[in-house]
């Protein structure tokens, strides 16, 4: 393997105590390693990683290990005795959730981009500290590479006003920012080439309503190879139902849940994000998979989860040929997208309308990380596309290559 290695970016994704990484060939999207330190700063800090195929390796790390600390391993033990793949990299990218409106484009990390994501915090109070810990990290221990940093707001940023401006006091925007940002824009990004490619059309001609379903999740308007619309918003609790968030509700509810039954603001937020959505209906889980073996055990509230979140996901794409206008083809991706077979089943039937007509075999093949066209020949087109956010990340970071 070490002898044909090609150029690579080094891909981080920090959460507040974990931090994913790979190493991509920006050109191919071969994935020489992938890995996964958790559990950073708590005693039983871990790290496993596997090299392309090869099977899984585990092992713990130092009690309270933090970011610096997983990186550090991760440069002198694994990837000790393979000194072609250090050589390979030519750059880092970083994924960073929020870049509000300062980013709309992978952007080469310098001490000036660092407080511009700083300034972002408020739109990601979880997310972006955590990048900032993984960037600062990285930087330090890989100081001769040129760092990357990829938004997850970025390929939203082509919205027009009226999609991304709440019918709110203007001023709440134009002093606080106070706008849809939406999210997993590289996903969005990612399926909307490839559709395009699937299509047999230029992106730039391609119209699309692109459907990231995982635990989080969101629905986007992509007219000419350009987002129009997003269902998340400020911040990743609107739009469809989620695992354990929300989506859309009304906003009187959290007057309700103050006034009559006296909650304050963090059990609201906690509430709103992490007791709602599939895993609030159902009172069992937020996992599709628990939710699906749920039904098939004839489980009603599993039955009620799975209903809403196909009705809702359902509604929001039909709206969203208002905003695209004619639609080349619908996407499904995320694990749920990629995975669920009744899911897609259900959404393409209350679809109906719109001309989509499920084909069962294909819909049965498009699953385990198969793409295809999921739809009969006569019918409007839908496809399931497994993202691969870690190329969009490794293409965007290469740019900047020295
Ligand atoms: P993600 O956040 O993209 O990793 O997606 C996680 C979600 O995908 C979870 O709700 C999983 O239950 C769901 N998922 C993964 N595999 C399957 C599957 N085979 N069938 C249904 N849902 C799945």
């Amino acid at each position: 393997m070490e002898s044909t290695i090609n150029p690579t970016v080094l891909v981080v994704n920090c959460g507040s105590s974990s931090l994913k990484f790979a190493i991509v060939d920006p050109a191919t999207g071969e994935q020489y390693l992938t890995g996964l330190a958790e559990a950073l700063g708590l005693p039983e800090a871990q790290i496993s990683w596997r090299f392309g195929d090869s099977d899984k390796q585990k092992a713990n790390l130092p009690s309270g290990a933090n970011h610096t600390v997983a990186l550090a391993y991760l440069e002198e033990q694994i990837l000790e005795g393979k000194p072609e793949l250090m050589k390979s990299f030519i750059a880092v990218g970083h994924r960073v959730v929020a870049g509000g409106e300062l980013f709309s484009q992978p952007t080469l990390i310098t001490d000036e981009v660092v407080k511009g994501i700083e300034q972002c915090i408020p739109l990601a109070p979880l997310h972006n500290p955590a990048h900032l810990l993984g960037i600062a990290a990285a930087r330090r221990l890989f100081s001769e590479l040129p760092h990357v940093a990829i938004f997850d707001t970025a390929f939203h940023q082509t919205m027009p006003a009226k999609a991304y401006i709440y019918p709110l006091p203007y001023e709440l925007y134009k002093e606080h920012a106070v706008r849809r940002y939406g999210a997993h824009g590289t996903s969005h990004y990612y399926v909307t080439t490839e559709a395009a490619k699937m299509l047999g059309k230029p992106v730039e001609e391609t119209n699309i309503i692109t459907a990231h379903l995982g635990n989080g999740g969101s629905v986007s308007a992509i007219k000419n190879g350009q987002c129009v619309d997003t269902s998340m918003g400020l911040t990743p609790l609107e739009g469809i139902v989620m695992g354990t968030r929300s989506g859309d509700i009304d906003p009187s509810i959290v007057f309700f849940l103050a006034d009559t039954l006296g909650y304050n603001i963090e059990q609201v937020r906690d509430t709103l994000n992490k007791k709602s959505g599939l895993l609030g209906i159902s009172g069992k889980t937020s996992d599709f998979r628990g939710i699906l073996e749920g039904v098939d055990a004839g489980d009603e509230q599993c039955k009620l989860a799975f209903d809403i979140y196909c009705y809702r996901l359902a509604k929001y794409i039909a709206s969203y040929y208002v905003a695209v206008g004619k639609v080349d083809a619908l996407v499904f991706t995320g694990g749920i997208g990629e995975n669920s077979m009744p899911m897609r089943a259900a959404v393409l039937k209350m679809l109906e309308g719109f001309g989509y007509v499920e084909s069962p075999e294909a819909n049965a093949a498009a699953r385990f990380g198969n793409s295809g066209l999921i739809t009969t020949a006569e019918s409007a087109k839908a496809f399931v596309i497994p993202t691969n956010e870690e190329l969009v990340i490794a293409q965007g970071a290469a740019k900047f290559a020295k």
